[in-house]
């Protein structure tokens, strides 16, 4: 398509996408869906929005979706709070050398509390136990505690007539009893109640003592979690337990559960349902999170990364293998071929990265191994990656593994997959004639 014909396109997109995306990207993204990806305009304008984050129920606007407090996960760039004021000062900072006047304080909705900032407050006027839209506000952690910040580009409106609860904020000093489905990052001190599923005895070497760490997976009907104990709490696997007193610490962005000294123990005669465990969360609500074990995500695939398709990988460590054949431990090596899908996937809250295996690929797509070492000896290696990618883009899938997080988001280990739509196989097809048209 040439560019005067995507102008219209273009237009549609950044109406709804407002500022999301630039002129540029946007060209490109479409080129992308159009001639890479060989789908249609309806289509890649979906892709296109959905991968970009707007709402696709979606009317033209680029409104910002409203938090709750207890919600933000303090990487919001751009994020609408209805809040209360529950204390305000006015304060002189100095600012490379300059004095200057903000105004901070606790906000709180009925989800909890957050300390907030505004940085250029002019005449604004807060007053303590009204409430307020703060619009455009962007977001920090700050000792594990999520701060508000309201720039520039932030505006504050009163909401008159709005009456907002905020919660007793005592959660901190005493211990908060939880689900192992809610607990996230930067949780103090917690109480969970849950069966042990598995128990482990190691030693390990801590600044020169010889100590014993147990640790193994913990359960309730929403989730499951590693915990480790620095005490023979008498833990055994099929036993239900009330911790209380324990702490989360964070490994890649999963949540552990941490039974440390001044943690309570005991047994509990109470059944739970850990095989009825549901462990099903929007992106969303993963990004709150920040990852898990076993967590089941349901959305449409909108991008597919290099790395994709047929790969070679090391027969000593099974790490893939970099152009030429080299491991990057044990240099050049005889490559095992293996198939495999980098995935992003959207559920309309966010997006994730997903590393489908061999058996799910083939699954997924009705590629088989041997079908894509046949398609790449006879056209290329680069023909399997677009061949899955025709049979994969703009699906539903359902995927299940562990979740973990870094700077580029959340990314799973898939371990099970499966098509949500019925007529997967026909959309399938339907594609691959228009690649195999294209080609
Ligand atoms: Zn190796």
């Amino acid at each position: 398509m040439e560019r005067i014909e995507l102008t219209p396109h273009m237009e549609e997109i950044k109406r709804v996408l407002g500022d999301r995306i630039d002129d540029e990207t946007l060209e490109a993204e479409l080129n992308k869906y159009l001639n890479e990806y060989h789908v249609d305009i309806v289509s890649a304008k979906r892709g296109i929005i959905r991968k970009y984050g707007a709402d696709t129920a979606g009317t033209a606007t680029a409104a910002n979706a409203t938090k709750k407090i207890a919600d933000l996960n303090g990487t919001e760039q751009n994020v609408d709070v209805l809040a209360k004021i529950v204390y305000v000062e006015t304060k002189n900072i100095t600012v490379k050398g300059l004095s200057k006047v903000i105004v901070s304080g606790i906000l709180g909705d009925d989800s909890g509390t957050a300390s907030f900032t505004v940085w250029e407050p002019g005449s604004v006027q807060l007053d303590k136990g009204s409430v307020y839209n703060f619009r455009n506000c962007y977001c920090k952690l700050w000792n594990e505690r999520v701060q508000i910040n309201i720039g520039n580009r932030g505006r504050i409106e009163a909401a008159p007539g709005v009456e907002i609860d905020v919660p007793n904020s005592t959660a901190s000093l005493s211990s908060t009893e939880v689900k192992i489905g809610d607990i996230r990052e930067g949780m103090g001190n917690v109480t969970v109640t849950g069966k042990i599923l598995s128990v482990e005895a190691r030693r390990i070497n801590s600044r020169g003592e010889e100590k014993i760490v147990y640790s193994g997976i913990i359960a309730d009907e929403t989730g499951k979690i590693q915990y480790s104990a620095w005490h023979d709490f008498d833990l055994r696997e099929g036993l239900t337990v009330c911790a209380k007193n324990c702490y989360i610490r964070s490994w890649k962005g999963i949540p552990q559960l941490n039974i440390g000294d001044r943690a309570d123990v005991e047994r509990v005669n109470q059944t739970i349902e850990v095989e009825a465990a549901d462990s099903q969360k929007t992106i969303a609500e993963i990004n709150r999170i920040g990852g898990g074990l076993d967590i089941t995500v349901e959305g449409v695939v909108v991008d597919m990364k290099n790395g994709s398709g047929l790969i070679k990988r090391c027969p000593q460590c099974n790490r893939s293998l970099m152009a030429g054949g080299v491991c990057t431990v044990h240099g050049e090596v005889e490559g095992i071929s293996d198939l495999r899908m980098k995935l992003v996937v959207d559920d309309g809250t966010g997006a994730i990265g997903a590393i489908v295996n061999r058996t799910d690929t083939e699954k997924l797509t009705g590629v088989s191994m041997n079908a894509a070492m046949g398609l790449a000896s006879a056209r290329g290696e680069g023909v399997v990656a677009r061949e899955l990618m025709g049979r994969i883009l703009l699906h539903k899938v359902r995927i299940t593994g562990n979740v973990m997080s870094d700077d580029f988001g959340p990314s799973m280990i898939v371990r099970s997959a499966e098509p949500v739509e019925v007529d997967v196989q026909a959309e399938a097809e339907k594609l691959l004639a228009e690649v195999e048209a294209a080609i």
